[in-house]
């Protein structure tokens, strides 16, 4: 359809909407059913449970078992043996795991979508004459779209109201200038790119504000027809994910080595090749750590979870492991560190004396000069304006009043770049008078006078310097100032040129307001320095009002320096990476200022979370490390390109995310040092054995149980541990250190050895003191229970590189769960006649139980000697260090 040909009110009628109200909220929800969600690719229906159960059974792994259980089965037919007793065990675990698997999966999913939703973007529209705002994905073709600066549009539309609407549409057309909208129609030849009473789904606001009637969505949009161009589908998988796939792999690959050795070996001594060929296949199920990488999905989805709960949302995975290694974190002043509850607290002019007429004439100015509108009696508007509307409330002057009596007649609106606002009024006599608010520097260098009572005299450098040092003592005391000016038109001027309009004014006077600092910030900020974080505020206000209010939060301390924007477009990138070394508050910045610090800061190998709000700060959100968009003032430009979102807007938060981040990875780490160990275990237990001669210590399928059933729940148990109380007493992680840095390779090994070694003593004492000659059953039995409970018991090892002595070891009730169900079937299997037939071992005696008892709950002292090793060593490199220095 060429709605572009159309007047407003016609395309109104034949998509059955009213311009001035929207849908009905019963036809809106009429139209989803019947025209589905407004989504670009129809997201791949969820595959059912029995297709995912069986996707599980799409692992080498897995094929190995099930070609285990042929074999098996084979030569049990062929010796004429009616049980297949061990082909049916096996394809039980085999069952038994992918259940676990799709439980776990499903679980991860389901956490991810959660998030997903809560961070989708968001749409505002008219309904039944009300503003709502709604997930875009439920826009519906006819819906009146309010659009404002920093939105997403979602669906094309036909504009039908438009006041200075700037949109970039780049994605689309590819246009890369801010394409400015009107209402009125255009010829039905008009080409895409000029169709500029048209807006297009995937651009956003640049500026300005407006109204659009929707009249595609989903794929029937412009972008719509491109998507499957487009198919950009994010890499979720995180570096650490990957990194583990590639560990994985590698030494999986080391694990079917040794089982072909071991197989060899077995041949080599004559062992029956039917039962060595068990004995390697279920060694390298066994010892190929197949369920990393899924752990690692399972931890970070539970820790994105976590986090939610605490007001971050998640948008990109990576962030997550990111956040813990954050070693600078740049963040916003205005309701990050501070509550943003303005309030006006000084009223100043250049004048000697108390001038009441004066002090009407700021009040005066500011209220038209102001956004503000009452809804319900109460003011409604941006903080700062409301702060000066307040002021003027209780100055006696309403703002209603003044804004009837001078009407507005057109604006240039407020932005971070150039730090003030102007609005234009009809005076009634035929002229015209444009009033500015701002930064008080940045008005001076615009006023060319200045008045004295009811005259305008020259401002001149008396007085600017008067007026300036009255700036400065405001902005001292912590407080955020604005002046205000004003000049007079004989005729109406053109706004669209705002060096000429916004130059030559007459100054009148500056209001300073308080923002109280955020009563939970200092102590975040304490615990970042205690964490090696180092926070710096970045603001565009004044040098002096930031310092003052960093030095009340802790961020700015002796020593510590300052940087303006000013000074900032004068440094080389070398030389602002050298003055960020020492700079904690970057005050007068503009958003394009922000990409230049993260880079700075990066350069010097810091991990950077920065935060944002505004569309421009789009790009410095993708160049840091963590960009972290507010949730409550953000828009939604902002928060497409963060990491992620704080949906409280507050700086506590961002440190809260740190600590969670470090926590996760600690647990991640937990639960790759317990998997690993585990299964270096079961190898050192089949390997050693072959290598000294003996029988072999355990059986294909207990080696199967106790990988596939005692191994993963505590590791995934592991991986809810709660964050250790000290995670944020040291520095941060390097960016390149490794999951494996920090001792941890060598650890796994000697304790894989341990386990290995308990094991193997426990098959021996068994054998040597339980069993007839030539007969294994209890020796196998005994090795078996102290493997899988030696390393149920291990597990707890895991919980911190302290002394257990010195946390609570039962706080995480799920691994003390994971423990007893892992014991209770453990203890099952063994005791329970029929299940100990079929996994061939003996019930134990209380004497054999004692000794399993004891050998299984060795690694408790053996771990807590090598970590006070590790302490001494540590305290030893630690007293050195501080020799050399
Ligand atoms: P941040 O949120 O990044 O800490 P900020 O919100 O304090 O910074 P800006 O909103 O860019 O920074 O404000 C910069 C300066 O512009 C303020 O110090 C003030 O003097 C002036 N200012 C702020 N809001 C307005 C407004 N609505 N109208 C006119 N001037 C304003």
């Amino acid at each position: 359809m060429d709605w572009w040909n159309k007047e407003s009110k016609e395309v109104g009628q034949s998509l059955g909407t009213s311009l001035g109200n929207g849908l009905s909220l019963e036809e809106a929800k009429k139209r989803l059913m019947e025209n589905g969600k407004n989504l670009l690719h129809q997201e791949g229906t969820n595959a059912g449970i029995v297709r995912r159960f069986f996707a599980q059974f799409n692992d080498f792994m897995i094929m190995l078992l099930l070609v285990a259980a042929a074999v098996s089965f084979g030569v049990s037919y062929l010796n004429g043996e009616k049980e297949f007793i061990d082909s049916i065990i096996i394809i039980a675990i085999v069952v038994l795991n992918a259940l676990l698997g799709v439980i776990q999966e499903s679980k991860a999913q389901k956490a991810l979508e959660a998030l997903k939703k809560m961070s989708a973007p968001k749409a505002v529209v008219l309904r039944g004459g009300m503003r709502t705002e709604i997930p875009a994905e439920d826009v519906v073709v006819g819906d009146i779209m309010l659009l404002e600066t920093g939105g997403y549009i979602c669906a094309d539309g036909r504009v039908i109201e438009s006041r200075g609407l700037k949109t970039e549409e780049s994605a689309i057309t590819g246009e890369s200038l801010a394409v400015e909208k009107e209402t009125c129609i255009f010829p039905k030849e008009t080409a895409l790119g000029d169709r500029k009473n048209m807006v297009l789904s995937g651009s956003f606001v640049l500026g300005g504000s407006g109204r659009a009637v929707a009249v595609a969505t989903g794929m029937d949009t412009e972008i719509g027809r491109i998507a499957n161009l487009l198919a950009e589908q994010e890499d979720q998988e995180t570096p650490l994910q990957k990194k583990l796939g590639e560990t994985g792999k590698t030494l999986g690959m080391g694990a079917l080595v040794i089982c072909a050795v071991i197989f060899a070996m077995g041949l080599l001594r004559q062992e029956p090749a039917f039962s060595m060929f068990m004995t390697s296949v279920s060694l390298a199920v066994a010892a190929i750590p197949e369920g990393l990488p899924a752990i690692v999905t399972i931890v970070l989805a539970i820790g994105m979870q976590r986090m939610s709960k605490k007001n971050t949302i998640i948008r990109r995975l990576p962030a997550v492991e990111t956040l813990g290694s954050a070693s600078v974190i740049c963040s916003d002043k205005t309701g990050t560190l501070t509550q943003n509850k303005m309030k006006v607290v000084k009223l100043a002019d250049y004048g000697k004396k108390k001038d009441d007429e004066k002090r009407q004439l700021i009040l005066t100015l500011f209220s038209l000069c102001n956004d503000c509108h009452r809804e319900k009696e109460k003011l409604v508007g941006e903080p700062t304006e409301r702060a000066l509307a307040e002021a003027a409330e209780e100055g006696g002057i309403a703002i209603e009043d003044v804004q009837q009596e001078m009407p507005r007649e057109g604006e240039i609106p407020f932005s971070s770049e150039r730090k003030m606002m102007t609005t234009l009024h009809a005076m009634g006599d035929g002229t015209w008078m444009t009033v500015t608010k701002g930064a008080p520097d940045i008005l001076f260098e615009r006023c060319d006078k200045c008045l004295d009572g009811h005259n305008q005299v020259h401002f001149d450098s008396n007085k600017k310097s008067k007026a300036r040092m009255q700036n400065g003592e405001m902005a001292a005391g912590a407080l955020r100032v604005v002046a205000v000016a004003f000049r007079e038109w004989k005729k109406k001027p053109d706004l669209s040129k705002e060096d000429s309009i916004e130059c030559d004014m007459v100054f009148v006077g500056m209001a300073g307001m308080i923002d109280p600092p955020r009563p939970e910030v200092a102590g975040a900020v304490l615990l970042c320095k205690k964490a090696g974080i180092r926070p710096v505020m970045i603001t565009g206000d004044h040098a002096l009002t930031a310092q003052a209010i960093a030095t009340q939060l802790g961020i700015y301390e002796k020593g510590d320096t300052c940087i303006t924007g000013q000074e900032l477009s004068k440094l080389s990138d070398e030389e602002l990476e050298k003055a960020a070394a020492h700079c904690t508050v970057f005050a007068r910045v503009a958003p394009e200022h922000k990409v230049r610090i993260v880079k700075a800061y990066q350069k010097d190998g810091s991990v950077v979370a920065m935060t944002g709000d505004g569309v421009n700060d789009a790009p410095a959100l993708k160049a840091a490390d963590i960009g972290c968009a507010m949730g409550k003032s953000g828009t939604e430009v902002a928060k497409g390109a963060a990491d992620m979102i704080l949906t409280d807007d507050n700086f506590a938060t961002i440190v809260e995310a740190v600590r969670e981040g470090r926590g996760i990875y600690d647990n991640i780490r937990k639960a790759v040092h317990f998997l690993l160990s585990s299964n270096i275990g079961e190898i050192i237990t089949i390997f050693a054995a072959m290598c000294f001669g003996w029988a072999t210590p355990l059986l294909p399928i207990q080696l199967l149980w106790v990988n596939l059933v005692t191994d993963s729940l505590p590791a995934i148990a592991l991986g809810m541990d709660p964050v250790e109380g000290d995670c944020m007493e040291r520095p941060p992680r390097q960016r390149e250190s490794t999951l494996f840095g920090g001792g941890l390779g060598g650890k796994i090994m000697v304790e894989g050895m341990m386990i290995g070694m308990l094991a193997l003593l426990a098959f021996a004492i068994g054998h040597i003191y339980f069993d007839d000659e030539k007969m294994y059953v209890t020796g196998r039995t005994m090795a078996f229970a102290v493997l899988s409970i030696s390393q149920l018991i291990h597990a707890f090892n895991m919980r911190s590189e302290h002394s257990l002595l010195s946390i609570r070891p039962f706080e995480n009730t799920w691994l003390v769960g994971a423990f007893l169900i892992g014991i209770v079937l453990q203890v099952g299997v063994i005791m329970i006649q029929p299940l100990a037939t079929v996994f061939k071992v003996a019930p134990l005696g209380i004497w054999e139980w004692l000794i399993v008892a004891g050998l299984a709950c060795l690694p408790l002292p053996i771990v807590e000697l090598e970590k006070w090793k590790d302490r001494k060593l540590e305290r030893r490199r630690q007293k050195k260090e501080y020799v050399i220095l």
